[in-house]
């Protein structure tokens, strides 16, 4: 990244009294500390959450500090202002302001935030997820009643696959590998959530071939391991975890390329990280496999590899690849149907505010809501601001 991003803020810093972060992902949090350069607001997130934001924030301005209008300062400051809350619990703001955090289902430690105030219900649902998966329980929060709901439509326009059905096709294609074809399979993943996630799987399968985890896995494993309560089944993942081979050094990383086995390595769509490290070894050997698991923002080495077979490795060269490579959807979003499941259960005088989607995504559901539904919604842009 050479080019200076664009950090809009919604308001002066200093007018903010609290902030209410839903989930440690960087689209969430990456410009959190910006609002602490002159503001000093109460920040109210998850243990899970302030553990995991603090990591990646880190990684972030050890990455771009230059290109960041932030320092470690503003990070520290944040942290400072931070209090930590539980799934259920409710707080409340200047007298007549509640907030209640309600399982999100999306990352470990997600929620979404049910606002009372003056006589009014908001839900705020941050990124959601209604589908159980190995790692986390789905969402399962109660939208009628409400006024007002603010819904994320990462994938308005597209079902994912059944959940059981993607794990057994990533199961059966890395036992393919490693009992057919005794080679090794290198699976990118993001390295919050989606590495436990795929960990959990394997686990749970039953597949016995070492597996080592390399790169920003390993810090995220062991902040979600020091939080058990946000996790569907913690023996599972504590299990998975303990036989995992966690890479200390060199000698770790060269058993992982020489043996037969399974190297789950950040990050997920293979710009950097730990993961690009053991491309070359695992992708020009036809035996092997190379598994992705986390959604590829087009552009990415990950999704070039996809689309096209071929990457550009670690030496800034571009090679094609002869491993099997696939794409599994794990993702950790609503799908289009999910969505709509929610949707149906909002009361019809309610409104609905379409975010965090492709503008085409968001115009979309907002214009099957009002016709199909017959409930006011509409797709804001960026700093646009509504009376409720
Ligand atoms: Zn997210």
């Amino acid at each position: 990244m050479s080019e200076t991003p664009h950090f809009p803020l919604p308001c002066s810093p200093r007018e903010l009294s609290a902030m209410v972060l839903t989930h440690s992902h960087l689209d969430h949090s990456g410009t959190m500390p910006l609002l602490y350069v002159s503001g000093n607001a109460d920040l109210y997130a998850t243990q899970m959450t302030l553990g995991l934001t603090e990591l990646l924030l880190t990684d972030e301005i050890n990455l771009s500090g230059e290109l960041l209008p932030f320092e470690e300062n503003e990070l520290v400051k944040m942290m400072k202002k931070s209090h930590p809350v539980n799934m259920g619990d409710e707080i409340e703001l200047n007298n007549d302001f509640l907030i209640k955090f309600v399982d999100a289902g999306h990352i470990p430690g997600s929620i979404s935030a049910l606002i009372q105030a003056e006589g009014k219900r908001i839900l705020v649902t941050g990124d959601i997820n209604t589908v159980e998966t190995r790692l986390l329980e789905g969402a399962k929060f109660d939208v009628t009643s409400l006024d007002t709901i603010v819904i994320e439509a990462t994938y308005a326009l597209q079902d994912h696959p059944n959940r059981k059905d993607t794990e057994r096709n990533f199961v059966d294609s890395i036992r393919e590998v490693l009992e057919g074809d005794q080679g090794k399979v290198l699976i990118p993943a993001f390295a919050v959530a989606r590495s436990q996630e795929v960990l959990c799987i394997l686990e749970k399968y039953g597949v016995n071939y070492p597996i080592t985890i390399d790169g920003m896995v390993r810090a995220a494993s062991k902040v979600i391991l020091s939080n058990p309560s946000f996790i569907r089944d913690y023996a599972l993942l504590s299990r998975a975890l303990e036989k995992a081979i966690w890479v200390r050094g060199r000698k770790d990383k060269q058993r992982a390329v020489s043996n037969t086995g399974i190297v789950v390595a950040s990050a997920g769509m293979l710009e950097g990280g730990a993961a690009i490290g053991y491309l070359d070894a695992f992708s020009q050997d036809a035996k092997n496999g190379v598994f992705l698991v986390s959604f590829q923002i087009p552009g990415t080495n990950g999704r070039t590899l996809i689309e096209t077979g071929s990457y550009i490795s670690n030496n800034g060269e571009r090679r094609k690849a002869k491993s099997k490579v696939k794409f599994f959807d794990f993702s950790s979003h609503c799908g289009k149907t999910e969505l709509w499941d929610i949707l149906k259960k909002v009361d019809s005088s309610a409104k609905v505010y379409v975010v965090h989607g492709e503008p085409e995504a968001c115009t979309s559901l907002a214009e099957r809501i009002s016709g199909e539904l017959g409930i006011e919604a509409s797709a804001p842009n960026n700093g646009e601001s509504y009376e409720i």
